[in-house]
């Protein structure tokens, strides 16, 4: 009985080391700092067909979808998510109306491209990468395969190659890959995905107790999480919807480059720029 008992006891006790283990790789690795500030920045609006924001968006209709990127900020330490694109061919072939230039959107947060110091990719669309070459000090982080399908001019669609880019890219001084989830200095957490492109990738941030997800195109819409329907644009659809279940949970916040809601949600600073988190003045 006592052998019994004991037995019991040991299982109770590994039963609970696995809930408590389960319930520590859930809670954050390593936090940001509560200084970091985070802005969502929007230079540019559009039609987009909705079958391609949702796998099962109605044919011939469209929604609203905004451009944008993200900057997080945290002293002197400045990490652009993304960079946008700034050519007007360009813009006119996808039908955006642009609001405002990427640069600018910097210079009115007081920021100096130059000083940039760390540019996180989520994929290689234009939108995405289009700017890199704004930013010469920055240290560059995107996923191998992605990198290695820009430099390699994959013709996939909304790839456009431009050589400069593709310079940095190939530079491993200038450029660090990465191939699954990697915790990048500062808690940027970057996760490869390859849902929306072979190796789109989202980041995340667990920022005084929340956890936020900038997903580039893996959630064109808040929608795409909020009701777990996958997006039209996939290079592996089965990818996406894995993403999109595991971060379901409604406490997470997604933080996508082209919902239009982003900029209405939180406090705006300038007509196209608005504060996802950090103190009122900058
Ligand atoms: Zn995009």
């Amino acid at each position: 009985m006592v052998k019994l008992c004991a037995g019991f006891l040991r299982g109770c006790g590994l039963v609970l080391g696995l809930v408590s283990l389960a319930v520590r790789a859930a809670e954050p690795v390593a936090p940001t700092d509560d200084k970091l500030e985070l802005y969502a920045c929007s230079y540019g609006r559009s039609r987009f067909p909705e079958t391609s924001a949702f796998r099962d968006g109605r044919k011939g209709e469209f929604v609203e979808i905004a451009w944008g990127f993200y900057v997080a900020r945290s002293g002197a330490e400045v990490t652009l998510i993304d960079t946008g694109f700034n050519d007007p061919a360009t813009a006119k072939k996808w039908w955006v109306k642009m609001t405002a230039e990427p640069a600018q959107l910097l210079a009115d947060l007081k920021i100096d491209p130059a000083k940039v110091s760390r540019v996180i990719i989520t994929h290689l669309h234009f939108d995405h990468v289009g700017n890199l070459p704004l930013f010469p000090k920055a240290q560059v982080v995107i996923s191998r395969r992605d990198r290695d399908d820009y430099v390699n001019k994959k013709p996939l669609g909304g790839m456009i190659y431009d050589p400069r880019v593709a310079e940095i890219l190939s530079d491993p001084a200038r450029t660090h890959v990465i191939g699954g989830r990697e915790m990048l200095s500062g808690g940027f957490e970057v996760e490869m995905v390859g849902g929306h492109t072979a190796g789109s990738s989202v980041v995340h941030l667990f920022h005084q107790g929340t956890h936020y997800v900038l997903a580039g195109d893996e959630c064109y819409l808040c929608a795409n999480q909020k009701e777990q329907r996958p997006i039209g644009q996939t290079a592996d659809l089965k990818r996406n919807i894995a993403f999109l279940s595991r971060i379901a949970d409604p406490a997470v916040i997604v933080l996508p480059c082209h919902d239009p809601e982003i900029f209405t949600k939180y406090p705006a600073v300038t007509p196209n720029i608005v504060r996802v988190f950090g103190p009122k003045e900058y």
